[in-house]
């Protein structure tokens, strides 16, 4: 669909409704390339203070390379999906490695970063280079879904490689950045998920042959999801108050590292843990909640165990209380500690 009558009705909404942000009035690759990763499965609004904290703290790839990994993961402490900030950190230090810096300019370069796929390898050679490459993010893939009306589940190999196909022939070649950038925030701002009567005046319909065909608001498609799984965690939160001559001192606790690389939140702390196959019977407990990730339904409980001297416990180390926040902690023991704290 390249057509330049297309391509003017859809710059043209995108110079009066796009909104300002901080990764699209930059060339600079490295911020950019911040942004994608901090904005993968997280919405703008929540994205923007880690972007701008992550370029203030290492305004460079040599800064963020030089940083401690558990720098990184404190740093993005809350965003989850913590293997983002991982390769985050892995990728710095391989860009410097290979003698890259200031940042990779080769396509296949930036594909090979860790974290990098096509669709982040594609933003960064358009945003930074205005190289001639889609950059398919889901609002895209719903954009053009509905444009072309691809009934076709999008997020399949079979179904990636379709869209693909179409989002190359469809790319305005010289002015990649102004067409990715237009179309993401079309999909972001305008055609969105729920259409209501955004058709009736949209500037793209006469182009639109989900909206001829009368069923936009039915796609894209997806696959089936998969099955969310359940798992059962007790937390146990060991406190030790230490007195002198009456007053309290110091409050300490204990502490573990998780350290299985194909579980969630490796890397990260916590108390110590135990892992049930199955709902445990009930027992008293001082605090309990369910949090949701992608795939898996946290049914967890906290345990407040006041002792005179910490248990030796393997892999656990001792810490004081006020020192907690010093660590890259879980989000589900960050949300612990809003109500332990009281407690402790
Ligand atoms: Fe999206 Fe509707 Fe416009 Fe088609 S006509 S591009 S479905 S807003």
């Amino acid at each position: 669909m390249q057509n330049s009558l297309f391509y003017n009705k859809l710059y043209a909404w995108y110079e009066s409704n796009h909104r300002i942000l901080p990764w699209r009035e930059t060339e600079n690759a490295y911020h950019i390339w911040l942004s994608e990763v901090i904005l993968q499965q997280t919405r703008v609004a929540q994205g923007l203070s880690y972007y701008l904290r992550f370029v203030e703290r290492w305004p460079c790839v040599e800064d963020l390379a030089e940083a401690e990994e558990t720098e990184v993961l404190r740093e993005w402490q809350g965003l989850g999906y913590y293997s983002r900030a991982r390769n985050l950190h892995k990728a710095a230090q391989m860009i410097v490695a290979k003698g890259w810096s200031p940042f990779p300019t080769r396509f296949e370069d930036l594909w090979a970063l860790p974290g990098v796929g096509e669709y982040t390898a594609g933003a960064i050679a358009s945003f930074a280079y205005n190289a001639p490459y889609p950059a398919m993010d889901g609002n895209v893939y719903r954009v053009v879904a509905r444009l072309l009306d691809i009934e076709e589940a999008f997020d399949t190999t079979a179904g990636k490689k379709l869209f693909h196909k179409q989002i190359e022939d469809m790319l305005d070649r010289d002015n990649a950045r102004l067409f990715n950038s237009a179309i993401m925030e079309f999909g972001a701002l305008y055609c969105t998920p729920v259409l209501g009567d955004a058709c009736v005046s949209c500037p793209l319909q006469s182009f639109c042959a989900g909206f001829a065909h009368g069923i936009a608001d039915l796609l894209p498609v997806r696959k089936p999801r998969a099955k969310v799984r359940d798992r059962w965690l007790t937390y146990h939160v060991y406190v030790q108050r230490d007195n002198v001559q009456g007053t309290t001192d110091a409050v300490y606790t204990l502490i573990q590292r998780r350290e299985n690389p194909k579980d969630i939140w490796y890397h990260l702390y916590e108390f110590p843990c135990e892992e049930h196959s199955s709902q445990p019977s009930a027992i008293s407990h001082q605090l309990s909640f369910t949090h949701v990730l992608s795939h898996q339904k946290i049914h967890a409980r906290f345990i407040v165990h006041p002792v005179p001297k910490m248990p030796e416990i393997p892999g656990t180390m001792i810490i004081r209380w006020e020192d907690l926040n010093d660590y890259a902690l879980s989000r589900l023991t960050l949300r612990a500690l809003d109500t332990l704290q009281h407690k402790a």
